[in-house]
């Protein structure tokens, strides 16, 4: 049985029988992970708190053969974000980036990109970052690095230039007043300009956003509805976000 290792961000643990967890891990290099954690819900067990959701770990396990879990026989921890999910919203929000990850992450791929990502917006919520602001940035980011960000430069249907332009329920792309349905929504002001920024930017730690709250939450719905789109159904978790 070779022995492999990784770097990983625990996206969230479940009970597997008495004495295991089911640990679901997202590698730098390797992409989502699905191992079970052997005696990690025995009192004193090896694990310590390496498995709270959003640890940065060394995972140490072994593939077996024909199985889609792996084994993890331990795990160091790196980096801890427990403190900042004493906040319920923070908390809700680091569920739902972990929901996203694991709906569109393939298994065993490289996803530096959405690594780095998430990374980045968990120490910058730990140094005390704006939690809509960072969660618009996260957004933009998932959707532009799974390449299902909308086009909002040029009509999806004849190709003029917008300023801004109109979104469409359950249709890809910007359209022009002339080429949207009925039904439309137009894209709020800002969005190209906060877009470009978070391109250009890394999340912005303890500093004022530089963008208006009230623009971020307009925003933050277009995005929304892109990511509902592609994903064919609500996020479990965002229902949670939206009642709040
Ligand atoms: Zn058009």
């Amino acid at each position: 049985m070779p022995n492999d290792q990784a770097e990983a961000i625990v996206l969230r643990t479940a009970p597997l029988g008495d004495q295991d967890k089911l640990a679901v891990l997202f590698c730098r290099d390797k992409g989502l992970l699905r191992g079970v954690a052997k005696g990690a819900r025995k009192f004193g067990n090896r694990f310590g708190s390496s498995l709270e959701p959003m640890s940065v770990v060394r995972a140490f396990y072994h593939e077996k053969e024909r199985r889609e879990l792996v084994v993890i026989s331990g795990c160091d921890l790196l980096e801890s974000f427990f403190e900042i999910q004493a906040e319920p919203a923070t908390a809700f929000l680091l569920t739902y980036f972990a929901e996203l990850i694991e709906e569109f992450a393939p298994a065993r791929a490289r996803e530096e990109v959405l690594f780095r990502l998430l990374l980045s917006v968990l120490r910058c919520l730990k140094d005390g970052g704006d939690r809509e602001f960072a969660a618009a940035y996260f957004e933009a980011w998932f959707l532009h690095a799974n390449g299902l960000l909308p086009d909002l430069s040029a009509c999806r249907k004849c190709g003029r230039p917008l300023a801004p332009g109109w979104l469409a329920p359950g249709k890809d792309g910007a359209f022009c007043p002339d080429c949207a349905p009925l039904r439309k929504e137009e894209v709020p002001a800002g969005t190209a300009a906060f877009l470009r920024w978070t391109r250009r930017n890394p999340p912005p730690g303890d500093s004022a956003p530089p963008f208006p709250a009230e623009d971020v939450a307009r925003i933050r719905r277009t995005l929304q509805a892109a990511i509902v789109h592609h994903m064919e159904r609500e996020p479990r978790t965002l229902q949670f976000l939206k009642a709040k």
